[in-house]
């Protein structure tokens, strides 16, 4: 096992810069995603970790060595792609098998190790079969296994459960957690997916046109973002986002104004009358009788979850305005109702609508 360090790594292609300026530390034995959306790097840094595309500048590191002038197989990490690409021709077994023979391992050990990997992945049943008679998730576990009978410093794992559908996905994904947490390799993973980076990682690096946007555990990104790209990311159903202006009354949205927290007034102060966007997440919105609401909203949909009904709707007044909310599986309003809605204020966040910059409490 290593750690992976990038330092201001930049990835160019003709005219493209895919990557740029990317810094980051995996220490020993953590899981790490990479987040972002179609077309943010992901891919190309874990390509560039793995050696199959050159940094155009900056340094690699996997363990205490620099790696940029080390050829891919050299590197000793294995990588997972979404697409399995395992052997046609070869059984199971053989396409476990195939990493070790390449590193001219002993065959005892290599069998054991085939042995040991199978049956922790459920997969020993399958050992004489070929892929094309595997279904797509036990395809996909052979190809976690021969990246794991290699016994790599470091695992790259590129959506690898993207090809699965929704129940294989869930359950793949669970199993990928318990395995990590008991071979501890140190492991990389790029998503487009949001909850597969919320329930895997130590640590999350979201991305956006090829530059991080924020480094942090998932309830540090989920709860503290540093802009509205990574608030907006995070979270199903997504934040609300409300544009709004401040003065001293607080904040007004549309005919609404809502109370601004003590703890944001140093700063609002010295900018009165600013247009600014309020974030508030679907669960610190509160349906409610009450007098004075911050908000109403008209429901235009009900989407019912069997634990939960999720409304979509708007802002009254303000059609422009989308509003997601999750409520009991109880309530059930109708489109067109009208709704009154409480905030929890200490949860609001404000950004500045021009750079997404979130303001950060006093
Ligand atoms: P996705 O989730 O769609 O796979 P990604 O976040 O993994 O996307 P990358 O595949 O790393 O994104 O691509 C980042 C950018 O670099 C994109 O604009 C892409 O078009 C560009 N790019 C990637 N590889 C090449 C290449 N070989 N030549 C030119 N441009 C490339």
């Amino acid at each position: 096992m290593a750690r992976v360090e990038l330092e201001a790594v930049t990835r160019r292609f003709a005219g493209v810069t895919a990557v740029e300026d990317i810094s980051f530390e995996v220490p020993d034995g953590e899981f790490w995603v990479l987040v972002g959306p179609s077309g943010c790097g992901k891919s190309t840094i874990l390509r560039t970790i793995a050696g199959l595309e050159a940094a155009t500048g900056g340094n690699i590191y996997i363990g205490d060595h620099r790696v940029n002038q080390v050829l891919a197989r050299n590197r000793d990490v294995a990588m997972v792609f979404q697409n399995y690409a395992l052997y046609p021709h070869m059984s199971v077994a053989d396409n476990l098998a195939f990493g070790l023979r390449m590193r001219r391992v002993d065959p005892q050990t290599t069998q054991e190790r085939v042995a040991e990997v199978a049956k922790a992945l459920g997969i020993a049943e399958l050992l004489q079969r070929k892929p094309s008679q595997l279904s797509g998730g036990q395809q996909q576990r052979v190809a976690l296994g021969r990246a794991i009978a290699r016994q790599p410093q470091v695992f790259l794992l590129d959506e690898p459960l993207s090809n699965l559908d929704a129940q294989l996905r869930d359950d793949t994904r669970a199993e990928l957690k318990l395995l990590h947490q008991q071979i501890g390799i140190t492991t990389l993973y790029v998503t487009h997916d949001q909850v597969e980076a919320m329930t895997l990682a130590d640590q999350i690096v979201v991305l956006d046109q090829g530059r991080i946007q924020q480094i942090g555990s998932p309830q540090i990104i989920y709860s503290q973002p540093y802009n509205r790209m990574v608030a907006t990311f995070v979270g199903s159903p997504p934040i609300n986002i409300l544009p709004a202006i401040y003065d001293q009354q607080g904040f007004h949205v549309g005919p609404y104004v809502i109370p601004c927290p003590r703890s944001l007034q140093p700063w609002l102060e010295k900018h009165p009358g600013c247009d600014l966007e309020l974030g508030i997440r679907p669960e610190h919105l509160q349906i409610k009788q009450g007098q004075d609401p911050h908000l109403q909203a008209v429901v235009s949909t009900v989407e019912p979850l069997g634990s939960e009904n999720l409304i979509r709707g708007a802002v009254a007044e303000q059609p422009q305005t989308a509003l997601h909310l999750r409520v009991a599986p109880q309530f059930f309003p109708r489109p067109g109702d009208c709704l009154d809605l409480f905030l929890d204020l200490e949860q609001l966040m404000v950004f500045n609508p021009t750079s997404g910059a979130r303001i950060v409490p006093a």
